[in-house]
């Protein structure tokens, strides 16, 4: 990227809208310090300002430091559409519809889990299923993959896959009300019936953490979380449902696009009005296919207690397996928002962007009510993760939202080029961390230097205050799907 970059303090960096024509808003990219070089030299900037050429866009084309190139929207990119005159774009969501992070505390220590860690990470190999194409242990009829569709988490738990509280703590509550099935292809149902309960591949991931460190008393209690304690993450989306959805769509979009004459900077940014048929019926199979990742996350939750239980022989209730919270980051929402004074209806699209809202807000768990929205953002498999929470200041610079993850730095292929499978594995053993892995590029894609510091990502959002930090996370062991 070439273009301008205008500073506007140490976290924020201006494209004005004057860049180039059809700009509608400015650009505002969340970035400083050695990040501002990886930035030039990727064309997600680029990216960020063509987003704010779309109809209807309120507030400006948003993108979070750990932007990276991506399909039409930067990875890491935030815009709010206007609800009656905007667009909706599947390449504002991203080909894994909800694709998300749950946290699950326990109150096991370090020294309970460490000795064990091996065994740990094999027996849940053995219980969630995990890989490229990777099938699910259940075999689901069509109306039972329609209900799956409809009702997201709630199927899961109600077919005894996890805890009735598990969705009180999960974004939407794990499901998505708009959702309509009849919307969804066949093409999709197909990819979704084997798959559903699976991890997937390459960047979704089941993490076995400690808690290294807590930066805010208040919020960390409200979590259930304290310094020395175990933590499990599981990092996967909607798998080849919500990617044929996307796919799906993207068609019709296409179509849509040519047939208005809508002139766009790039084919990829490809939409239709939010009021349209074609939008809506968009909108009600994203929903489904958010539905669908919610209820895979929680089949695998049950499947992280049940293999704790294997393990450490005792049930997961009494070594206090609650889950903290899950968080959708590749999602449109249909949310309300102070823009310049006015409350206004907006379709928010976040890609590789996490929402974030702050304390009081009436959609976060009335037990969080007092602090805020859990946020989860995973780092790497070598250095770790942070939970923040949301704050007032994300909540009006941004439609509440903040990061999810450190971002890639470096692109797929090269990692595979550039590192070994025994390099990365003595380094993270070095450091403690036991690492077992589907695939061998699985292991090399996921590198942890093929992503930026997870601290300089941090250090922005909380620097810039959209979110602010609770705690670290710290790797014992890590299964890479
Ligand atoms: P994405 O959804 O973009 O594929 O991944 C989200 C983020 O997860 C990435 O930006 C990266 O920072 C992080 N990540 C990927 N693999 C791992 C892992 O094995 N462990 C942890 N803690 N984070 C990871
Ligand atoms: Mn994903
Ligand atoms: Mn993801």
């Amino acid at each position: 990227y070439e273009g301008p970059l205008e500073k506007i303090d140490d976290f924020r960096w201006k494209i004005p809208r004057d860049y180039k024509s059809g700009m509608n808003t400015d650009a505002v990219i969340y970035s400083g310090g050695e990040m501002l070089q990886a930035l030039r030299e990727d064309d997600a900037p680029e990216q960020a300002a063509n987003v704010s050429c779309l109809p209807g866009i309120v507030g400006n084309s948003l993108a979070m430091p750990d932007i990276h190139w991506g399909y039409g929207f930067p990875i890491g990119g935030v815009a709010a559409m206007d609800a009656d005159e905007g667009v909706i774009s599947p390449g504002g969501i991203g080909f894994d519809i909800n694709c998300g992070v749950r946290l699950v505390r326990t109150d096991l220590e370090i020294a309970d889990v460490q000795p064990h860690i091996k065994e740990l990470i094999s027996t849940l190999f053995k219980n969630v299923p995990s890989g490229v194409g990777s099938e699910g242990l259940i075999n689901l009829t069509k109306s039972q993959i329609d209900e799956v569709l409809l009702e997201g988490g709630e199927w899961a738990v109600r077919n005894g896959y996890g805890w009735d509280e598990d969705l009180l703590v999960t974004e939407e509550e794990g499901r998505m009300k708009n959702a309509d099935p009849s919307k969804v292809s066949d093409k999709s149902r197909k990819r979704g019936i084997p798959q559903l309960g699976s991890l997937g591949s390459g960047n979704h991931f089941l993490e076995v953490d400690y808690v290294e460190d807590i930066f805010d008393e208040d919020a960390a209690k409200a979590f259930g979380l304290r310094k020395g304690q175990i933590t499990v993450t599981v990092h996967c989306g909607s798998r080849g449902c919500g990617h044929q959805i996307a796919t799906d769509y993207l068609q019709v979009m296409e179509r849509n696009v040519k047939q208005v004459g809508l002139q766009l900077p790039d084919r990829q940014l490809a939409c239709a009005p939010v009021n349209s048929k074609d939008g809506e019926n968009y909108f009600k199979a994203m929903a489904c296919g958010a539905n669908y990742a919610w209820a895979n996350r929680q089949m695998i939750l049950h499947w992280i207690r049940e293999s704790f239980e294997e393990c450490f022989k005792r049930d997961a209730e009494n070594m206090g397996m609650h889950q903290v919270y899950d968080v959708a980051h590749n999602i449109a929402k249909l949310e309300e928002h102070n823009v310049d004074g006015q409350r206004r209806k907006v379709y928010v699209h976040r890609k590789g962007a996490t929402r974030a809202f702050p304390k009081e807000h009436p959609e976060i768990p009335s037990c969080y009510s007092s602090v805020g929205q859990p946020v989860l953002i995973p780092g790497d498999m070598g250095h770790g993760s942070y939970v923040l929470v949301g704050t007032e200041c994300g909540m009006a610079e941004t439609f509440g939202s903040t990061c999810h993850g450190a971002g890639r730095i470096m692109s797929r292929s090269e990692a595979i080029r550039k590192f070994t499978v025994q390099g990365i594995k003595t380094n993270m053993e070095g450091r403690g961390i036991f690492l077992k892995s589907a695939t061998k590029d699985g292991i090399l894609e996921e590198a942890p230097d093929a992503y930026k510091s997870i601290e300089n990502v941090i250090d922005v959002v909380a620097g810039a205050g959209l979110s602010k930090k609770v705690a670290k996370l710290v790797p014992l062991g890590v299964m890479k799907g």
